[in-house]
């Protein structure tokens, strides 16, 4: 294959490509709308489109598709080819109308009881400050999804408006600040992503994994993550194939992978890409995800991104590095040399920790999934409990604010290695807490509380909404004054003082931590349905609407289907249990169980005095698991059934599920794990936790 900056972007319609292939004006036309947001003229759209189409064809193309983010946590996409009649014969077309817009046929896809099934068309609408990509001979069109009566059905749209919401708000206050030469700023985004590889011989025989992305039964392998061994390990051999053929596709469509490495638990590993504009690093970590399993594929592996896979080694998280910068190029999120006299830096901060404090609730909803239920206060992830680490510098510096003392800065220790050869450095100040799940990370924030499939747009769209709401509110409250220097200087020092609560730089995995946010009085939301019942709190709902977000029926329906998504999916993971445990479990526990028994009379006919102490114990141990297991089926099975009462109500439903039928699945579980050490590996119907995780 080609050198890296050749396949770098082949196939993407970048910026160069439509340089060479378009007209100066429709480029220039075609850039306004990117950079600044004007809108497009459908003559130019016909031009873009013809030029994207001409490219897509040569290089072997025969369709296109709209490719857009619904509320179903994956992509969705319908394929045109390009064909046109012409005569007998056809050509190749594509308008600017196809480009702009998409009529699919929005019925099956969940909006929250927002549409009646006869206004079930939905538009999707080209986002062009997102390039247009290859994949499979197909031309990607990323856009925006929303219904024939205009509200809003995807993940997209929200975070588009956020960033221009955020930029407006904060282009406001920048000029107050004399920045008079900013006009746009945008939000950036890295997404750290983990993921599972197992082989896929494994994964055919493990229905839950299968059907549900996780292992719903299996005993814990005799070794798991305590010799801290694979993280940062050498990578093997089929692993590194893998990567390697990950990269390069990656590379082609323009996603700045970086950083590979194996992760904490066996099988884990983690991509890293340079971050990017927000709404181009949420495409390019969809895509991203997509490209992770179909890459697997192709090596006899699967990849597995849900947050829990197996029980008693690390989940899978996504780390949300978040920033903001200036059409200047400045970040503002970078405190420079003297953060105690940057009043912007300080401005900025005070925003983000009044956001994170009065929002904190929907940074926890942000992040609640089925699957993140099993991270979310566990001792690997951040806590259910939303707090900030500011580190020893910005602590400090915040601290000072508010006590109206001097600031002594802590000058970046040196780090001596003691070795002649290797070089001194310096070491980074921030970052030192790796348990908080809202870190600044020198001059970025890091959002930890992420699950790894998680779509990065909804707690991309909370932050950047929550953060142009106060900067709005700090807008407002010194434009008029007197003396705006002086005026904020006290803004922010009351705005610290207020908010201190949300500031945590101690260990986030303790009790006492758990206890002090109590007195706090912080959130902690320890589940799905839990943290979901807030979404639709007057604030929360003001917030939206306030800054144009997405609308009250919009939030409701996005109540809705994630509650009943949440509902749906336990649903699923209980009858998938129900079906192992009957058809395959409970019979091959029989089975075994009669050989044992087989075996005893078989000795004790030969000779009374052969012992047979050993097979009637485990005769014994594996006859009363059984009953517990058929008996805890049932319980489980009259749990499922039960559910069908909450059916008019989401939240109830959702609580159920959680409470209640969740709770019956691991009671089944742990029987069912317990009857897995003691029976006989050639009857055990399914691959154990040693080969699925140590097998690749
Ligand atoms: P780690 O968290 O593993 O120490 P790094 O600090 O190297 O990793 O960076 C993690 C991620 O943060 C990378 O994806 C990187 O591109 C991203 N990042 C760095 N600067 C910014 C920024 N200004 N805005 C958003 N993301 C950023
Ligand atoms: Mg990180």
């Amino acid at each position: 294959m080609s050198k890296v900056p050749e396949m770098f972007g082949s196939m993407v319609f970048n910026d160069k490509k439509m340089q060479e292939r378009l007209p100066k004006s429709t480029y220039k036309a075609l850039k306004r709308t990117v950079q600044n947001g004007e809108p497009l003229d459908l003559s130019v759209a016909n031009v873009v489109a013809n030029a994207m189409k001409d490219w897509a064809v040569e290089m072997g193309c025969t369709h296109y598709t709209h490719w857009f983010q619904p509320m179903t946590g994956v992509t969705a996409e319908k394929h045109d080819s390009f064909i046109c009649p012409d005569g007998d014969q056809v050509i190749m077309e594509f308008s600017g109308k196809e480009l702009i817009k998409g009529e699919p046929d929005a019925s099956s896809f969940p909006s929250g009881g927002i549409r009646a099934t006869f206004e079930a068309r939905g538009y999707t609408t080209w986002d062009p400050t997102s390039p247009a990509f290859i994949r499979d001979a197909t031309l990607y069109i990323p856009t925006a999804f929303c219904s024939y009566t205009g509200e809003v059905l995807d993940k997209k749209t929200p975070l588009l408006r956020s960033m221009e919401r955020l930029s407006s708000e904060a282009v406001k206050v920048l000029q107050l600040l004399g920045k008079e030469n900013v006009t746009r700023v945008t939000t950036t985004v890295g997404p750290e992503q983990e993921y599972f590889l197992i082989d896929k011989k494994m994964y055919d025989q493990r229905p839950d994994l299968i059907y549900t992305g996780r292992t719903l039964f299996g005993a814990k392998a005799p070794k798991g993550q305590e010799l801290a061994d694979h993280y940062f390990g050498s990578i093997k051999t089929r692993v590194a194939a893998y990567m390697k053929d990950l990269d390069e596709e990656l590379w082609k469509l323009g996603v700045l992978a970086k950083t590979k490495h194996n992760e904490v638990a066996p099988s884990q590993h983690e991509l890293a890409p340079i971050f990017s504009t927000s709404n181009i690093a949420t495409d390019h970590n969809e895509l991203c995800m997509e490209i992770m399993k179909k890459v697997a594929e192709r090596h006899g592996l699967v990849c597995l991104l849900h947050e829990k896979p197996f029980a008693g080694v690390n989940g899978s998280g996504k780390h949300n590095n978040w920033s903001i910068s200036t059409n200047t190029g400045e970040n503002l999120l970078d405190p420079g040399k003297n953060p105690e006299d940057n009043l912007q830096f300080q401005l900025f901060l005070a925003a983000i920790v009044k956001a994170v404090d009065e929002y904190q609730d929907l940074l926890r909803i942000t992040v609640a999934s089925a699957g993140n239920d099993h991270r979310l206060g566990a001792n690997e992830a951040p806590p259910a409990i939303i707090s900030m680490y500011l580190g020893d510098d910005l602590g400090a510096l915040v601290e000072s604010i508010i006590e109206g003392k001097e600031y002594r800065s802590h000058d970046k220790a040196k780090m001596e290695t003691g070795v002649d050869v290797l070089p001194d450095f310096r070491k980074d100040n921030s970052d030192r807490n790796r348990t908080s799940p809202f870190a600044f990370t020198g001059n970025k924030f890091e959002f930890r509380a992420l699950g790894s499939s998680l779509n990065i747009a909804c707690p991309n769209y909370m932050l950047n909404t929550m953060v142009a709401e106060e900067l709005s509110q700090f807008y407002e409250a010194v434009k008029d004054a007197e003396d705006v220097e002086a005026a904020l200087k006290a803004l922010i020092k009351d705005t610290f003082t207020a908010h201190q609560r949300i500031i945590f730089n101690g260990d986030n995995y303790t009790d006492e931590w758990v206890e002090e946010a109590a007195k706090r009085g912080l959130c902690n939301y320890k589940s799905l349905p839990e943290a979901m019942a807030h979404y639709v709190d007057q604030k929360n709902i003001d917030l939206f609407v306030r800054n144009g977000i997405v609308s009250e029926a919009e939030i409701r329906a996005r109540y809705e289907i994630e509650l009943e998504h949440y509902a749906k999916q336990l649903n699923i993971e209980a009858l998938t249990m129900l079906e192992m445990a009957k058809k395959n479990i409970t019979p091959a526990v029989i089975s075994f169980v009669r050989e044992l028994a087989e075996t005893v009379s078989l000795k004790k006919s030969v000779s009374a005095s052969i012992s047979t102490a050993a097979e009637e114990s485990l005769l014994e141990s594996l006859s009363e698991q059984l009953e517990a297991f058929v008996n805890k089926t049932s319980e489980l099975e009259s749990a499922v059934a039960e559910a069908d009462k909450y059916s008019g109500d989401v939240l109830a439903c959702a609580t159920y599920f959680r409470e209640k039928v969740f709770a019956k699945m691991e009671e089944l579980r742990a029987v069912g794990d317990s009857m897995e050490t003691e029976t006989s590996a050639n009857y055990w119907p399914y691959p154990s936790y040693g080969e699925m995780l140590f097998g690749v």
